[in-house]
């Protein structure tokens, strides 16, 4: 017997919704992207692009006024992240510190205004990038994010670099580095040369608080920076 036109929608209808439904379920990322990849449905390269859905706002309204992890409690304010949301380039530092956490913005002390420099000295404004923190929160007394700190905050970071796609990351330091790499390798090791990020060319260099108490590396960032400037 033959389809009526209704029956025709109708099925289309039903393909489409669980055509939607198996999309949403597969872009619970990154928790599904190894059984993704495994199956061959997500490119290793691109793979955040590949999965794009939220937009920034969209992560900030899922971050809300988050008490995920313990650090909430003595935050003066969640720095979420700031910058332009379709950046070629972002830049991610450990954790907001004191400036940050009174601004709610991050890379605003002594330390910003030198990767604001750095920026400038790249041919770029800081509205042209986008610069955030693998934490949100400070941790007291700028101590060293804590593992579970770490597994707890990072799904937005994630979201947050699936929004904007950048081309190039530059990982700020050494905890930004290991975070991203999921390595223990030296950033003396890292640094200088492009690693990859859910596909994405990641460039560890040095923290601008480090260049701070050692101007001699900023050589060396100049050197990583050229080598983003030419990628980009
Ligand atoms: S550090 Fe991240 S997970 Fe912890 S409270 Fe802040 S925003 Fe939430």
């Amino acid at each position: 017997m033959k389809n009526t036109g209704e029956d025709l929608e109708g099925e289309l209808l039903t393909v489409i919704q669980s055509l939607k439904a198996h999309i949403r379920e597969n872009l619970d990322f990154p928790k599904n992207l190894s059984h993704l990849c495994m199956r061959g449905e997500v490119p290793r390269e691109g793979r955040i692009h590949s999965l794009s859905i939220m937009n920034l706002e969209e992560v900030r309204e899922e971050l809300g006024e988050c008490r995920r992890c313990s650090l909430w409690q003595v935050r003066k304010n969640l720095v979420f992240g700031e910058g332009n949301s379709r950046a070629r380039i972002v830049f991610v530092g450990e954790a907001p510190g004191g400036d940050e956490d009174i601004q709610g913005r991050p890379f605003v002390g002594r330390a910003g205004q030198l990767l604001t420099r750095i920026i400038v000295a790249m041919g770029m404004e800081r509205k042209d990038v986008y610069i955030c923190n693998i934490l949100k929160c400070r941790p007291p007394g700028n101590r060293n994010p804590r593992p579970d700190e770490i597994n707890t905050c990072e799904p937005f970071l994630v979201k947050q670099l699936r929004a904007i796609r950048p081309k190039i990351i530059c990982a700020l330091g050494t905890f930004a580095a290991h975070t991203l790499l999921k390595t223990d390798v030296p950033i003396t090791v890292l640094r200088g040369r492009f690693h990859s990020y859910h596909g994405i060319p990641v460039m560890p260099t040095y923290h601008p608080a480090y260049l701070l108490r050692n101007p001699g590396a900023k050589k060396q960032v100049w050197e990583d920076v050229q080598k983003i400037m030419k990628a980009l």
